[in-house]
């Protein structure tokens, strides 16, 4: 038998065995730390939660047993194989990771020029859409009324450019739909399906731009999926394709997209970096990979929550192993 297969083979049963191992040992509900508050690594909080165990839970001995348990700030939490000393830590559900993104075409002097006359939130509700909706007395004095696409996941814009087209002072500009600008979208590799053995396309399959958004690598640890931060544009279609519970892609504000690829999960990696930290492990250290793809599944399918029915996948994708693509083709 030849190395790779050995590996692959192996990898897959360890997987199964670990995730039907845990499974079978853990009948309890499952603490988590949803407030991302505890469980703490200087500032993680704020965007992320941990995987995190309590005492009387059968997982915690679990991973004990297997030497996966640290300790942060008095609570206990599965450590992430690839990085010593730290919790593996999960981009919190869309509901605590939600924002109000300007519509389509806001220029960068937008504040000073839209006049709250609503022109644009009448023309979304006309169409049907209603993705953009008046910001309300909780959003203070300065921003009531600034028109905002603030749901992704329930109401996302289908850059139909209607409210580029009625804003009377062009603080919406009539732009190319590619050019929307809204945001941009960014997958939590710990979270994503494909991106730990599984195979999944839906967000791809969602997004009115496809392959020119999205890159798919095929590797025998699944499809390692990115988006393309220049050609995004923000409009969520995604969001709610995601079978996981709360989603694996949030749509981000330029600037929050930024700050947080610039240390991504606070390890003092960018984005890119931790991406490329996972795939180097999986070529080099397959145990490793193993372990982290086996706690991401447990997390993923026992704790957040997968929707089997969202998922969209290609079966006989015509892509083969190590291959990768932003080809429409691969849709
Ligand atoms: S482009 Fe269409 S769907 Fe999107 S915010 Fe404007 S009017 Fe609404
Ligand atoms: S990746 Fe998501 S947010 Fe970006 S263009 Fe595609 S569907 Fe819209
Ligand atoms: S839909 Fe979610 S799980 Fe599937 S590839 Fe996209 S981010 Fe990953």
């Amino acid at each position: 038998m030849n190395d790779k297969r050995r590996r692959g083979v192996s990898r897959r049963e360890f997987i199964k065995t670990a995730i039907v191992i845990a499974a079978a040992s853990l009948s309890s509900k499952l603490a988590v730390d949803a407030t991302g508050s505890s469980g703490g690594e200087g500032g993680a909080g704020k965007y992320y939660e941990f995987f995190v165990l309590e005492d009387n839970d059968d997982r915690l001995e679990y991973y004990s047993m297997l030497g996966l348990v640290i300790e942060k700030n008095g609570r206990k939490c599965v450590a992430n194989p690839l990085l010593p000393g730290k919790c593996m830590a999960y981009t919190k559900p869309y509901e605590e990771d939600r924002f109000e993104l300007l519509p389509p075409g806001a220029r960068e002097d937008f504040y000073s020029r839209c006049v709250r006359c609503g022109l644009c939130y009448f023309a979304c509700s006309y169409m049907g859409y209603h993705a953009i909706s008046l910001v309300d007395e909780r959003g203070g004095l300065r921003r009531m009324g600034t028109p905002v696409v603030g749901d992704v996941m329930y109401r996302p814009c289908t850059l139909c450019m209607e409210c580029t087209k009625v804003c009377p002072t062009g603080a919406l500009e009539e732009v190319p739909r590619e050019e929307a600008g809204m945001g941009v979208a960014l997958i939590d590799p710990d979270l994503c399906w494909a991106w730990n053995s599984g195979d999944c396309k839906s967000c791809a399959k969602a997004c009115p731009f496809g392959s020119e958004v999205f890159e798919f690598t095929f590797t025998e640890w699944g499809i390692h999926t990115r988006v393309r931060p220049d050609k995004c544009t923000g409009c969520g279609l995604c969001v709610s394709a995601c079978p996981i519970e709360g989603s694996a892609i949030h749509v981000l504000p330029r600037k929050v997209y930024e700050e947080r690829t610039r240390n991504y999960k606070n390890t003092g990696m960018s984005y890119e970096e931790y991406l490329r930290l996972i795939q180097e492990t999986e070529e080099k250290d397959p145990f490793k990979a193993t372990w982290r793809t086996a706690i991401n599944t447990d997390y993923i399918q026992n704790v957040r929550g997968f929707i089997e029915e969202k998922l969209e996948t290609k079966k006989d994708s015509t892509y083969k192993q190590g291959e990768t693509s932003n080809s429409s083709v691969a849709l």
